[in-house]
């Protein structure tokens, strides 16, 4: 199965009606070529996102754009962050319904 590639201005905006929905507010959203990972977020608030998240499912972006969005909150992975993300990754079914409930 393949995605239909999403615009970053799209992306970045999906980035936003998360931000709002955790409360956290990133400096900056950067969309760029990133070589190991999916995402990162900097001490002063800027949030970075591989360019390769725009080809992924719209759970997978989810769960990457709650995780770095959850560092402005928490900074590390302590039980705490792994508790909220538990939390906002489990709610997403709700808010969008069309994904599986799988797991
Ligand atoms: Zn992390």
């Amino acid at each position: 199965m393949s995605f239909s590639k999403l615009s970053i201005d799209t992306f970045k905006l999906e980035v936003q009606v998360w931000a709002e929905r955790i409360g956290v507010s990133p400096s900056e959203i950067h969309v760029r070529e990133m070589a190991r990972k999916w995402g990162s977020c900097s001490t002063t608030g800027r949030v970075t996102f591989s360019r390769d998240l725009l080809e992924q499912s719209e759970a997978t972006r989810t769960e990457v754009i709650i995780h770095e969005l959850l560092h402005l909150k928490v900074p590390n992975h302590g039980p705490l962050f792994r508790g909220l993300e538990r939390a906002y990754i489990a709610g997403r079914t709700s808010t969008y319904g069309a994904l599986s409930t799988e797991g």
